[in-house]
């Protein structure tokens, strides 16, 4: 079993806490966050024999992250998974200042700063990961839900960076992972895939790096366009 250890900013239900089961099953140590308390995170943290530890963190709090009570250069990957779909108007005619800020502060700004101050806690050759979303490709836009698009595009732009300034002296690995249209809150129930096929493709993608750079990249390993 691999002595590895993994932390899910954004863990409580979704996408966040299906990585965290998929990661206790492959044997990792497992850090998860929730803003309020999730009874199925609890759960599994019951069922977990000690391997998972529950933080409580929101990703649009900067200062969330000073008590979370880990080492420096412990974890091998972290997953900046946190994410919301965002405002009642997606429309740039429409969308109300407070509304462009919540989107953008929870889904790019929060999660590039969340990075930023977790990269110290990440051992060198470690990777780091953020939600983006095949929606914040620009060559694959056909348009539409403006506001959330946009917002992931920000995250890819802002990801970019810290792999080229923060995280490359280090050889940390930065992904940005879409994980498919996910049957979740977010996804709804049309969406084709189950929360255990995308979390088991990611976790074979997120295994599989390391080594430095950048990568734009889905559940099944394919690199996306910008
Ligand atoms: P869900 O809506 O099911 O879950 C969202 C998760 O993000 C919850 O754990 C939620 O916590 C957490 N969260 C939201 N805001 C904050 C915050 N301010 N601080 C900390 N945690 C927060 O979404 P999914 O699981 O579907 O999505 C997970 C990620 O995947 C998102 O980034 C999303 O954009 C991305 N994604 C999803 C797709 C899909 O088809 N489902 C497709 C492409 C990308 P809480 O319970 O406290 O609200």
């Amino acid at each position: 079993m691999p002595d590895k250890s993994i932390f899910i900013l954004g863990a409580s239900r979704g996408i966040g806490l299906g990585l965290a089961r998929e990661f206790l099953s492959r044997g990792w140590s497992v850090v998860a966050s929730e803003r309020s308390r999730s009874e199925d995170l609890h759960d599994l943290a019951d069922e977990s024999e000690g391997r998972l530890r529950i933080v409580t963190a929101d990703v649009t709090e900067a200062n969330s992250y000073a008590d979370l009570g880990f080492e420096d250069a412990s974890l091998d990957v972290i997953v900046i998974n946190a994410g919301i779909s965002g405002a009642q108007h997606q429309r740039s005619e429409e969308a109300t200042r407070e509304e462009v800020a919540d989107v953008m502060m929870t889904n790019a700004f929060g999660p590039a700063a969340a990075s930023k101050a977790l990269l110290p806690r990440l051992k060198d050759g470690g990777t780091l990961c953020v939600m983006s979303s095949l929606m914040g490709s620009i060559s694959d836009s056909s348009g539409g839900f403006e506001l959330y698009r946009t917002s992931k595009t920000a995250l890819n732009m802002l990801a970019k960076g810290i792999a080229e300034q923060q995280a490359g002296p280090r050889k940390i690995e930065v992904l940005a992972l879409h994980p498919g249209w996910v049957q979740t809150d977010m996804g709804g129930s049309s969406a084709p895939l189950s929360v255990d096929e995308s979390v088991c493709g990611l976790a074979d993608v997120i295994e599989a790096a390391g080594g430095g750079g950048f990568r734009y990249v889905d559940y099944s390993g394919k690199e996306l366009a910008y």
